[in-house]
């Protein structure tokens, strides 16, 4: 079949502290530390075969993700970027949909034919993160298009616990196409909606949302703000392409953040009371916190998306005085939140449809990343 893959040279930093598992496996846990010289290329793999616990995806688009993008950018060394787990070579990819086409001996839960799509951590079950339910945080996890094979390809397995049916978005688009490519953006959908409501607590229908940073994860955020009940989602973001792509979807408070004060612009947009929660999804935490701890209303929520490689300022007084918090967020699983955010696709309550901004075929995957990594697009799609 074809397939993406992306391998890169093994050449651990001498100050990277390698463990004896990661030597071994050659898997490891800070990928800038060890990967260099990534590089992409379309090529012939072999088909795989479902385990019994798996089933047989035939993928059909696969959006590409700011980590896919990390991954082919080097530092002045060649060292990639992302600082997660992986291993290469490897096929990425991790938001996708897909057909069914095969279920392992001891899977049943889909049929052939069937329409899904998967989450991206393959967790243990076992371990103490586990049994504590944080199952995103397992101690012995396996990422879809991170460590084991991944979605840029024409067939894809994956154990059939952290995969999902989306035949139900039936209701919502009436042709297969279109519910296929709307598929392929549930798993962005799913970083916010688990971070106000699988981490942040006493978020409330009425609320003022505020979105700093509008790529693809605040873009396909400020959607699911919406269909939560938000009374008005606000959004801050550099690139024009991007901000129109929000007001596209009926988002009226879009702004440039060099071209007004954002503190002022949050108070004149909610009445004067500052925002209740805060997603700050753009990695630019130098800018975005001083605004966050200006514009917190009282027990404002504070949710951290990002993967920013700076710090910023923290205000701690004014998170007290506003009885304020701040969570951490990382990934999506759990909570119930794929087949919650399913439902409000379903129910016609998000389209992402308006944040896909251009396809490529997979024979050009290599291309479309590389495009996507200029972060001017909304989501750029590959159809396989
Ligand atoms: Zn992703
Ligand atoms: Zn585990």
């Amino acid at each position: 079949m074809k397939a993406l893959v992306i391998d890169a040279e093994w050449n651990p930093k001498p100050e990277y502290d390698l463990t004896d598992n990661e030597r071994e496996t050659q898997k490891v846990h800070n990928s800038a530390q060890v990967w260099q010289h990534p590089n992409l290329s379309v090529e012939e793999t072999d088909q795989p075969e479902p385990d019994d616990d798996e089933v047989l995806i035939k993928v059909e688009y696969v959006g590409i993700c700011g980590s896919d993008c990390s991954m082919i950018e080097t530092d002045e060394e060649g060292y990639m970027h992302y600082s997660a787990y992986t291993q290469f070579p490897n096929i990425t990819g991790h938001e996708f949909s897909g057909v069914v086409v095969e279920t392992g001996d001891d899977a049943n839960l889909f049929e052939e034919g069937e329409p899904v799509t998967s989450e991206v951590v393959d967790y243990c079950g076992r371990c103490q993160q586990c049994r504590r339910g944080h199952h995103g945080h397992c101690e012995n996890f396996e990422q879809v298009g991170f460590t084991v094979p991944g979605a840029f390809a024409e067939y894809v397995t994956v154990p059939e616990k952290i995969v999902w049916s989306v035949a139900s978005l039936e209701e919502a688009y009436e042709d297969e196409d279109e519910l296929l490519r709307a598929a392929a953006t549930i798993e962005p959908s799913t970083i916010t909606f688990y971070g106000m409501f699988g981490r942040a607590e006493g978020i409330q229908p009425g609320d003022y949302h505020v979105y700093h940073g509008l790529g693809p994860i605040g873009l396909t955020g400020m959607n699911v703000s919406r269909a939560s009940g938000a009374a008005d989602v606000i959004g801050f973001e550099l690139g024009e392409e991007r901000r129109e792509i929000a007001k596209d979807l009926g988002f009226e408070h879009v702004y440039d953040p060099r071209e007004v004060d954002p503190v002022e612009a949050i108070y004149e947009a909610t009445d004067g009371r500052g925002a209740d929660v805060h997603l700050e999804t753009a990695g630019a935490v130098q800018a975005t916190y001083p605004v966050i701890e200006n514009s917190l209303a009282e027990e404002a929520n504070v949710v951290h998306i990002s993967n920013a490689a700076s710090k910023p300022e923290f205000g701690t007084r004014k998170y007290q005085g506003s009885s304020a918090q701040v969570y951490g967020s990382e990934g999506h699983t759990s909570n119930e939140v794929y087949p919650r955010v399913i439902r409000l696709m379903g129910a016609g309550k998000i389209d992402n449809l308006p944040i896909v901004t251009s396809t490529y075929p997979l024979s050009q995957a290599d291309q479309a990343i590389e495009r996507a990594a200029e972060r001017v697009e909304g989501k750029v799609l590959v159809d396989v």
